[in-house]
């Protein structure tokens, strides 16, 4: 294999320093040195850009494209499979190396991407989301019918349970499927109509047992947990991660600061449903209040987090809103008082940590695979990130955008199109 030297840029490397000029070396896959004085093979002029670790984004639903309740009712049970495709290509293209699948994809997808039949960031699947009856996940609409987001199928296994014995089996049978890490709904949502993001969903009793299957098998636990009461429930059982985070009081902010716990924070997840319906998308009104209802409060509580030092990592829910967005995420973080420094960070090294990859990614250091992003001009300046990323390698490897703004773009196979 080519050894590759990425030369003349600003190196930011994750690992809390201040970019700074300096050359990375990359031989079979790996970083072997950040300095100077290197040579290669091959060289990648880096002049103007800022050279980063590939990007990481901790929670997005490759198989959504959108949440038009109607469009998916009419929509054939694999196509979504397909879009996945798609999805996953253009969020490797905005420099997103890794992610973690919070519902939706399987073991297919995620061995589809393992063995190289498609192009994507590598995933970590959860499969489907864990939910009490009457719950985030539960389907069931006013008009008697069920429409799950997600329809179960022998890959991805109803999860819809009450108590702790059911919770137990279905952990274990979401292990069985595959997953890598264990998602629970401990509250209500904004897509689903009928619960209420401020009512904390499963007992104790539940979640603790569901984190302690979880632990047997060596999987992380990622909670949607929207109301006080299920971030709380998801803190004090063991939960690695709170996803959305919107009714954080000072109590749960000194819990997780006291845990270790860390935010997820999604900022653009309600925007995204805000601006579909002001884009006439049809969804129930319910939903739409809801999103509305949650923005303002959500913004003040990852503001407040932000601010006491939370520990956060950089994920979107993008497929609720379009794939290949995900970096405003950053600005979005920035505009409620996050540096932009910490802003990569929790999309680097920060949710390397959080995923558990941090031994492999995260960090543009030495021993550390060769995920790297070449993005133009400064990392300080957040603005139109996605318009500026010039080049993704995977291992070392090309994998989307050109090595120098003269060269044509790498040939890329139908599929990915
Ligand atoms: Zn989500």
């Amino acid at each position: 294999m080519t050894r590759i030297l990425f030369s003349g840029g600003m190196v930011f490397d994750g690992t809390g320093a201040a970019p700074s000029s300096a050359d990375v070396l990359v031989d079979e896959g790996l970083i072997m040195e950040v300095g100077s004085g290197l040579d290669a093979d091959e060289v990648v002029d880096c002049a103007g850009t800022t050279v980063l670790p590939g990007l990481i984004d901790s929670h997005v639903h490759v198989l959504f494209s959108g949440v038009n309740l109607l469009r998916m009712m009419q929509t054939p049970f694999s196509y979504p499979f397909y879009e996945a495709v798609h999805n996953l290509r253009t969020t490797l293209d905005t420099g997103i190396t890794n992610v973690r699948d919070a519902s939706g994809a399987d073991l297919g997808v995620a061995q589809a991407l393992r063995d190289g039949l498609i192009a994507g960031p590598r995933v970590q699947i959860s499969i489907s989301m864990v939910s009490q009856t009457g719950g985030h996940g539960d389907g069931w609409q006013p008009c008697g019918s069920v429409m799950p987001l997600l329809t179960s199928h022998p890959g991805r296994p109803s999860t819809i349970v009450d108590g702790p014995d059911s919770m137990r089996r279905v952990v274990r049978e979401l292990v069985r499927a595959g997953a890598d890490v264990i998602k629970v709904a401990t509250s209500g949502g904004v897509l689903s109509p009928r619960d209420d993001p401020r009512h904390g969903h499963f007992r104790d009793a539940e979640i603790a047992v569901l984190v302690e299957e979880a632990t047997a098998a060596g999987l992380f636990v990622m909670a949607h947990a929207q109301a006080t009461d299920g971030i709380k429930v998801a803190i004090r059982n063991g939960v690695r991660s709170i996803e959305h985070g919107i009714y954080l009081d000072d109590q749960a902010i000194d819990m997780m600061l006291a845990a270790g716990t860390w935010l997820v924070p999604t900022l653009s997840a309600p925007r995204a449903v805000i601006s579909m319906a002001d884009a006439g998308v049809p969804m129930p009104a319910a939903v739409i209040t809801k999103a509305r209802m949650v923005l303002e409060e959500h913004d003040d509580s990852v503001g407040r987090a932000i601010a006491a030092g939370v520990k956060i990592a950089m994920g979107t829910d993008s497929g609720v809103g379009p794939h290949g967005d995900n970096l405003s995420e950053l600005g979005l973080m920035a505009d409620l008082g996050m540096t932009a420094a910490k802003a990569w960070q929790a999309s680097t090294a920060s949710a390397a940590e959080l995923l558990g990859i941090k031994e492999e990614f995260g960090t543009l250091e030495p021993g550390k695979r060769a995920d790297v992003v070449i993005l133009e001009g400064s990392a300080s300046d957040l603005v139109d990130l996605r318009g500026r990323v010039r080049a993704v390698y995977q291992d070392g490897i090309l994998v989307a955008g050109a090595a120098s703004p003269a060269q044509e773009p790498p040939a890329v196979p139908m599929w990915a199109h």
